[in-house]
């Protein structure tokens, strides 16, 4: 047994000696001698202090103690072969898969038992023994699993990285590592200290140092159970080290001057550039960027803010942690050529695969659209795509259809249905239960005949090392995954369960980072014990993160945890105690804490380690809101000046003064107060428009209407043509719904008349409910859906036992109802402006618009009624269908939001020479039928009091209302000739139905502000 020497020290004290004196003995005996340290960022500092001091030893003899077992293994043990975390979670997802588990199925169970037979594993758990009265059926299950998954290492000879310490300690040899350094393991696990004790018994020399000081708080571990032969303590003199290693004690406050000071920051994000500011400051001091550390309790989540930042401030920095290789874009990519065929050829994936620039596949964007247009969801691509192009024959049959516009659309769904038929060939050789060697060899196959990733021949070369590296890394992960599924040759998976399997792998595989030599590091707290460091940070000191108290172990309730003595809530809040105070004992000259006060609206509470760092010794604080050396904050000086009217030193490139100016006007003068610039849509005058929309232009009522509701929404939608992305429905649209309706309706009518008959009543009842409900069928035969959803809307429409009477039923019913009125129906879709398609429109359609007188000009009108019933004296009322729930009342009329009445009631009695008394709207939904009059003649009392709801809505003259429309009319010619498209003037929400909500920047505030006109304008 060798002279074992324990030394009690501060963490990071006496790191010198130990590598000075493992640097002799190295040199003496390079392959007797080792160096055991907690982390491997610790060990690669050790590494490159030996390597810059000139020393040679052999380069996995400075380890870690995992590191060392394995070292230890692969040295001894010929027939057993070592497993990565990964793969044994993979072993352990198999034989959950194989065997009867039900209470431990579940998202994360695999990663969660496999941290708790880690846990049993290296405290040595008699599990479920050590539960003793607490075990249940929940315990019996995992105890199975447990003894299945270790009784599967032995028959297949491998062992995984926490079995791999118990082989350690028996093979270990005696007289193999004669000199023995283990410098800062904090509380070493059960089967640690046995490897460790093992070692001691067998070597010549055994050095301990072990982090200590006299505070039971965080320091409870005084090496007594390494039986030492000697004990060292460290002389840590009076000074603010050892202040500093009475933190939690109940100490008086001590005095660190300067040594320590802390801050409280906004946010995050206001933390990191704090922190980056500050580091400016030092690296203009003349410290040099490798003399600094900016530490994080939760680094994989701190590291996206230093990304954002710290090139801001031109920091160069390099971070310990690299990412899930689940998380980088290429892979991703590669990821989704599985995931295509596994999850049933879903749109989005679909849509993803073919827009992603690694893979070979183009046309995703116009995939994008036409699938939306062709309503896929999933599943049946080729049918889909058909029926699209079936239904726009169909339109390009009709006389009055856009031919060649339509024959383009055919010629690019053809070209996309070929397309994904290829892709959809290719990705069928993934498809089907195989072995995951099979599934393998199909992928691989399948990439390499794609040549995919495609891999940027120029570009960032940071990025492209990075790619190249995830390739590297990608592809290390499938040899992985073939190497674990020969341990399964012959068991079956289907696609996506192998597709899972890799996805698994790949999140517990991390990318490499990349290094810079000269650089700040930023790193986990937990990595910074035992550095020395001139300048640390630590950053992010709020509750959870630091200390993070999660004491249940996976798959146990709090009393099986205690019962299993594995770690109390204190152990762990000592722990972290533990690693918060290393941290700051390696900072050499001074240590800047800070903390955040809200993650976005959310507030955070400051660490209790704040709290007591304040306590004991009432830090000063640091840092202020003037970020000097922020290019961004740089832009904003320069802007505040600016708008101010003053010239700042220099502009952060790449803006000009004159290009800054130009912005800060369009922000600050033109985009405020009234609607007055063309940032705003006032385009003024501009013959383009003046020629598009002039004299000779025909317009809708819906797009007058559009104007007069958003003048910009016109001028996205009918000026630059723009329309939102197709919603994908899978049922029938609100828009295929009201169609369905008027086209019932109208064959219906069309029909009833041209038989001679006149309005529906009592008498006629059954025949007209024969016939309309004849006519019902067969239109809703037109549409091919098969959801749950259509089948309700038919039976809603057609009625049934189960839903009673039907929208049809029910429109025949009112017709009846107010067949008194003395109006009967005479017209139906009578169209004009627009191609007449016979059998669809009424006989009294004409295709030339129609010319309406408006004061010392006209307007040339296009549209369709949907109705028009007439009196015997030859008067009549329009009527529009709506399946809508909300629809215009008179005093939408009145303000000219509501055209359309008007519009079509004076272009009727352009057409006809008769006189029009009446406009209605008729609600057909399934709440709501009823046809509600709109505006009446006063004068036709006895005609509408059988309409329900038109006692408000009579009129002393229709006349003066259709000019008081066309009053307005000419108010909106006028300003789209004028180029006057200012966003909606009402400051209440836009409509929900307004797709373009994305890329307004409507702002109801500015128009409460704003001076001027009501409607916005000056
Ligand atoms: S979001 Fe509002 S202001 Fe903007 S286009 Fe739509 S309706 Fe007009």
């Amino acid at each position: 047994m060798s002279p074992a020497v324990l030394y009690r020290q501060l963490p990071g004290e006496g790191l010198d000696t130990f590598i000075t004196e493992f640097r002799k003995a190295a040199a003496r005996d390079p392959f007797g001698t080792v160096f055991i340290v907690p982390t491997s960022y610790l060990a690669r500092e050790v590494a490159r202090r030996l390597g810059d001091g000139g020393a040679s030893f052999v380069a996995d003899t400075v380890t870690t103690l995992p590191g060392f077992a394995r070292k230890v293994f692969f040295e001894h043990a010929a027939a057993e072969t070592p497993i990565s975390a990964a793969d044994s979670r993979l072993i352990l997802a198999r034989l959950l898969a194989a065997g009867r588990y039900p209470l431990l199925a579940g998202t994360g169970a695999v990663d969660e038992l496999a941290t708790l037979f880690d846990v049993l594993v290296m405290r040595k758990v008699d599990y479920p023994a050590a539960l003793g009265d607490l075990a249940s059926a929940k315990s019996a299950e995992i105890a199975a699993l447990f003894g299945a998954y270790l009784r599967f290492l032995d028959g297949h000879g491998l062992v995984d990285e926490s079995t791999l310490f118990s082989r350690a300690v028996r093979l270990l040899a005696a007289g193999e590592f004669r000199t023995v350094f283990a410098y800062g393991l904090f509380e070493p696990m059960p089967l640690e200290r046995d490897l460790l004790l093992a070692l001691r018994e067998s070597a010549d020399e055994f050095h301990y140092s072990l982090p200590y000081a006299p505070n039971p708080a965080v320091f409870p571990d005084d090496g007594e159970w390494l039986h030492p032969d000697m004990v060292v303590s460290g002389d840590a003199p009076d000074s603010h080290l050892s202040h500093l290693a009475g933190l939690f004690s109940r100490r008086e406050p001590g005095d660190c001057g300067k040594f320590i000071r802390l801050a409280e920051r906004r946010d995050r994000e206001g933390e990191v550039r704090a922190i980056a500011q500050e580091i400016r400051d030092l690296l203009a001091a003349g410290v040099r960027p490798d003399e600094i550390i900016v530490a994080f309790p939760d680094l994989a989540s701190a590291v996206p803010y230093v990304e954002e930042v710290f090139p801001d401030f031109a920091l160069p920095y390099t971070a310990s942690g690299g990412r899930p290789l689940s998380a980088s874009p290429l892979v991703q990519a590669l990821l989704s050529v599985l995931a295509v065929p596994a999850r049933g050829y879903r749109r989005e994936d679909v849509v993803a695969l073919m827009t992603s620039p690694y893979l070979p596949n183009a046309g995703g964007c116009e995939l994008d659209i036409l699938s939306r247009e062709a309503r896929i969801t999933a599943g049946n691509w080729d049918g889909r795509l058909a029926a699209l192009i079936f239904a726009l024959e169909e339109e390009r049959a009709r006389p009055d259809s856009a031919q060649s516009r339509l024959a383009e659309k055919i010629a690019s769904i053809d070209a996309a249905r070929n397309t994904v038929r290829g892709l959809f060939a290719d990705l069928s050789v993934l498809e089907g239960t195989k072995t995951v060697h099979e599934h393998l060899a199909a992928y691989r196959s399948l990439l390499e005949r794609w040549q995919a990733p495609v891999m940027p021949a120029e570009g960032e070369p940071d990025l492209r090392e990075d790619e190249a590296r995830d390739l590297r890394g990608f592809m290390e992960t499938l040899a992985a995954l073939d190497r674990v599924s020969r341990l399964f040759p012959e068991e079956k998976v289907a696609l996506l369960e192998f597709s899972s399997m890799l996805t698994l792998l790949l999140a517990g595989t991390r990318t490499g980072r990349r290094r810079h030599g000269n650089a700040v590091r930023v790193v986990g707290v937990r990595e910074v014990a035992h550095l020395a460091v001139p300048y640390l940070f630590v950053g992010d000191l709020v509750e959870g993160t630091m200390p993070r108290l999660t004491t249940r172990l996976p798959f146990t309730t709090d009393a099986e945890t205690r019962r299993l003595a594995t770690r109390s809530k204190e152990d762990i809040l000592r722990e972290e105690r533990y690693h918060f105070l290393a941290a700051l004992l390696a900072a050499r000259t001074r240590v800047s804490l800070s903390y955040p006060v809200a993650d976005g609206a959310t507030p955070l509470v400051r660490s209790g380690f704040v709290d007591a760092v304040r306590e004991a010794f009432s830090p000063e604080t640091w840092g202020n809101s003037d970020l000097p050396d922020s290019r961004l904050a740089a832009a904003r000086r320069a802007g505040a000046l600016l708008a101010r009217g003053e010239v700042p030193a220099g502009m952060p490139p790449p803006l000009t003064l004159r290009e800054a100016v130009r912005r800060l006007n369009v922000e600050n003068y033109h985009r405020k107060g009234g609607y007055d610039s063309p940032y705003d849509g006032m385009l003024g005058d501009d013959p383009a428009l003046t020629e598009r929309f002039g004299d000779g232009a025909v317009f809708s009522p819906t797009a007058l209407e559009t104007y007069a509701d958003c003048p910009f929404r016109f001028y996205l939608e009918r000026v630059l043509g723009l329309a939102p992305l197709p919603q994908i429905d899978p049922d029938l649209t609100a828009q295929e719904r009201g169609a369905l309706v008027h086209r019932i309706a109208y064959r219906f009518y069309s029909g009833w008349t041209c038989d001679g008959n006149g309005p529906v009543t009592d008498a006629c009842y059954a025949d007209a409910l024969r016939r309309i409900l004849d006519a019902g069928r067969e239109e809703a035969e037109r549409f091919a859906f098969e959801t749950p959803a259509w089948a309700a809307d038919k039976e809603h429409l057609l009625g049934s036992p189960a839903a009673g009477r039907g929208l049809l039923e029910r429109f025949l019913r009112h017709e009846a109802e107010v067949a008194a009125s003395r109006f009967v129906p005479h017209a139906f879709e009578v169209s004009f402006g627009l191609p007449v398609a016979p059998g669809e429109v009424d006989a009294a359609s004409v295709p030339d618009a129609v010319v309406i007188p408006l004061g010392d000009g006209t307007i040339r009108l296009r549209g369709r009624v949907d109705r028009v019933d007439v009196m015997s004296d030859g008067r009549f009322m329009i009527t529009d269908y709506k399946t809508g729930s909300s629809h215009h009342r008179l005093k939408d009329i009145m303000a000219g939001k509501a055209l359309q009445l008007p519009l079509y009631l004076r272009a009727v009695e352009t057409l006809t020479g008769r006189e029009g008394v009446a406009g209605t709207y008729y609600t057909l939904r399934r709440g709501e039928v009823r046809n509600k009059p709109v505006f009446w003649d006063a004068g036709l009392k006895e005609c509408f009091s059988c309409f329900p709801g038109s006692g408000r809505s009579s009129v002393g003259d229709v006349r003066d209302l259709v000019d008081t429309t066309l009053s307005w009319v000419q108010r909106y010619l006028a300003g789209i000739r004028g180029g006057c498209f200012p966003p909606r003037s009402d400051a209440g929400p836009c409509p929900a139905y307004c797709g373009f909500k994305t890329v307004c920047r409507f702002d109801a505030l500015r128009l409460i502000t704003a001076e001027g006109n009501p409607d916005g304008t000056d």
